[in-house]
């Protein structure tokens, strides 16, 4: 029998406890551990944000959900792994002390940097909670007049809330017959996260049919009550902001990983391995590829890890590789609703389509997801 234990109740941790319970025989045990008892649908926070859904839309509970799936769920937080002795220290929670497994799954996503831009908690809304979305939904109800700012702090690299937010901002706006003041500040130019000309083009296009403003070179430095502050020494006034904050790997990489790199995320193969550790894989936002970080990549790679798992596990060597893929719909609420898709390992260009037709793709994909897993 083997004792498989999953961290991280995201959709990569969720995912790979679903493939596994599904593949493995019943003798083998899966455990997940998560810090929360819910499960977030985080693309459905800007939604929650702008009122088109309930917090309860885009949350389940993650206990049932895994009970009707025989796996093994537990509360609690994880402090560090001892991968040399199978052990994971937990710090607090339902089991404290010492989880043991054969074999791992690393899922514990992104940790959000705030301390790195002074005042961001105290003044900057953001999407990164359910209790933040609707924060920042009453904001936008109060909102009546002056300049709106959207942006990405330096190593967010999650571009579509941004861009959404700015969208279904100036809708309601315009709505409202008021002349939208929506500026994006990042630290690139349009779409240059999401790596091709084309996508650049028809972002660029999109936003300026809603005259939203996009403000490039703009490393957020701090943010002050009325004023955020670049790197280079830039200055724009708001009366809403909405940031996303810079992200970093989880603090508990590095007690698998000591060598991770400055930004903590976790260097895998191309069977979501992690690279010298034996029996230990990782997948979603905490490994370490190229590009933004986005639910479509961590459910790709919670597959590929769970199928090589299970090979490990009937004692066969993994044969499954990942594919590093880019594949997104920005919503922009209408006809100007982008879908593009690009192979980020390859210097081939991007598929970009344009039309109303994948705002309710994306709708209906939400939808479909959260309904299977919950
Ligand atoms: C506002 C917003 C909009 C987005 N929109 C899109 C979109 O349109 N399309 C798209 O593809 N992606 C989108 N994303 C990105 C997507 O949500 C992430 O890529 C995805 O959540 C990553 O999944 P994950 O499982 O790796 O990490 P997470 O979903 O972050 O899960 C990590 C889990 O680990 C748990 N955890 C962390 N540390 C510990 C610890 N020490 N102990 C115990 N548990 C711990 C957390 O509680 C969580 O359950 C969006 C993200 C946000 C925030």
């Amino acid at each position: 029998m083997a004792n498989v234990l999953i961290l991280g109740g995201g959709f990569s941790g969720v995912v790979a406890a679903e493939r596994l319970a599904q593949s493995l025989a019943e003798e083998h045990q899966i455990t997940l551990v998560s810090r929360d008892r819910s499960f977030v649908f985080y693309p459905g926070l800007v939604d929650v944000a702008f009122g088109k859904s309930e917090p309860s839309d885009v949350s389940f509970d993650l206990r049932d959900a895994m009970l009707d799936r025989r796996i093994r769920f537990i509360q609690g937080e994880v402090a560090r792994i001892e991968p040399d002795a199978n052990k994971v220290l937990m710090a607090r929670g339902e089991v404290e002390g010492v989880l043991t497994y054969d074999y791992l799954l690393f899922a514990l996503g992104r940790r959000l940097a705030t301390e790195e831009v002074p005042g961001f908690f105290e003044y900057a809304h953001h999407l990164l909670t359910i209790d933040s979305a609707v924060e920042f939904g009453a904001a936008i109800k109060s909102f009546s007049g002056g300049r709106a700012v959207i942006g990405q702090c330096c190593g967010a690299r999650l571009p579509v809330p941004v861009y959404e937010t700015a969208f279904a901002l100036a809708r309601l706006l315009e709505s409202r017959s008021e002349r939208p003041r929506v500026t994006i500040v990042s630290p690139d130019p349009p779409g240059y996260q999401l790596g091709d000309s084309a996508i650049a083009h028809a972002l660029r296009t999109t936003l300026e049919d809603h005259s939203i403003e996009f403000l490039s070179e703009f490393p957020v430095e701090r943010v002050t009550p009325e004023t955020l502050i670049s790197k280079n020494g830039h200055n724009i006034n708001y009366r809403l902001l909405m940031l996303v904050p810079p992200f970093r790997g989880s603090a508990v990489s590095r007690t698998l990983q000591p060598t991770v790199g400055n930004e903590g995320y976790l260097n895998v193969d191309n069977t979501m391995r992690v690279q010298k550790c034996d029996r230990v894989y990782a997948a979603g936002d905490c490994v370490n590829f190229t590009g933004p970080k986005m639910a479509h990549m961590a459910v790709h790679q919670a597959e590929v890890a769970a199928a090589n798992l299970a090979l490990e596990i009937a004692g066969r060597e993994p044969s499954v590789t990942y594919s590093h893929e880019l594949m997104m719909v920005i919503d922009e609420g209408g006809p100007g609703t982008l879908f593009i898709r690009q192979d980020l390992s390859e210097s081939d260009g991007a598929t970009v389509k344009q039309g109303r037709f994948w705002s309710w793709a994306k709708w209906i994909h939400d939808k479909y997801w959260q309904a299977r897993h919950s």
